[in-house]
């Protein structure tokens, strides 16, 4: 059985916890150096990007953290986990990290600031069972991917719209809630990236 943490650093962590127990993972969470090096995988949950930045620093996180993706740990960041696994970050704070683990360009809140929360029915490349109901709250998407990067998703389900699910090797990323609404298929993907890995 595979161990994946959830950063618990601030935000979405319990749901992220129990889709993982759902989808056959033990699941731990992660706020210490000792805890991140007992996982095989990792996911960044939705929350606020700027603040987890801090945090990171806080917890003197940052520098096991980006040492953990240079050697390939497979990692999943959804929502603002997402903006913090960009190569480059449009409408963030100048002093927040990127933890360039993902060759995308990344817009925080893109969707609007007016528009909270919508929801919709996603397409998503590779996951079996029909569409998947996205939840996006302040959302970011992906500007523009490198050519290492699988788009896996986007808005509107059209050829041309934001994009809102990647991956690049073991790393993923979403822009929507995928632990909201218990539909633990994603989570089910991502366990079994990580028992490959
Ligand atoms: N807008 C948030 C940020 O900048 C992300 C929102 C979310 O994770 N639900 O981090």
């Amino acid at each position: 059985m595979v161990t994946i943490g959830v950063l618990a650093l601030q935000g979405d962590v319990a749901e992220h916890v129990r889709a993982l127990e759902k989808s056959g993972a033990r699941a731990s969470v992660v706020r210490r150096c000792r805890e991140l090096d007992e996982v095989d995988g990792l996911i960044i949950p939705g929350g606020e990007s700027t603040t987890m930045s801090k945090l990171l620093d806080a917890f003197d996180l940052l520098d096991p953290l980006t040492t953990r993706l240079r050697d390939g740990m497979p990692t999943w960041g959804t929502c603002a986990g997402m903006i913090l696994l960009a190569s480059r970050i449009l409408d963030g704070r100048s002093d927040q990290h990127h933890l360039d683990a993902l060759d995308m360009v990344v817009r925080r809140n893109a969707f609007g600031r007016q528009v909270d929360s919508y929801e919709e029915d996603l397409d998503v490349t590779g996951l079996e069972g029909g569409v998947f109901h996205a939840v996006f709250i302040r959302a970011p998407w992906v500007e523009s991917v490198g050519p290492r990067v699988e788009v896996l998703a986007r808005a509107g389900n059209t050829t041309d719209g934001p994009i809102v699910a990647v991956r690049q090797g073991n790393v993923l990323a979403t822009s929507f809630h995928p632990e909201v609404g218990g539909d633990a298929r994603l989570h089910a993907c991502f366990v079994g990236i990580v028992g490959a890995a």
